[in-house]
């Protein structure tokens, strides 16, 4: 099984951020990031759904829908207590 096929797997199971999926199979966040922009096509008509950056202070959501990097700061209370985005296939 190939690490994207892997990735789908776990996505279809639960919500994990890039960052938890880099740590999972010790490579670069990077790396991560490139195999979800190939899953999100190679999996239709499943999706890859993203649940936005949170700011963990004052709640602010993240809109930026094509970003699937973490934001550092908050736009609104300038929290650097951010929760990463999620994702997970259906
Ligand atoms: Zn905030």
């Amino acid at each position: 099984m190939t690490r994207r096929e892997e990735i789908i797997e776990i996505l279809s199971r639960e919500e994990k951020s890039a960052q938890q999926l880099a740590n999972d199979f010790k490579v670069e966040m990077l790396e991560i990031l490139e195999d979800l922009k190939h899953i999100k096509y190679s999996i239709k008509p499943k999706k890859l759904l993203q649940r936005p950056a949170q700011c963990k202070k004052c709640g602010f959501k993240f809109k930026e829908r094509n970003k699937i990097r973490k934001p550092s700061k908050c736009p609104r209370c300038k929290s650097e207590w951010i929760m990463a985005p999620l994702f997970r296939i259906e």
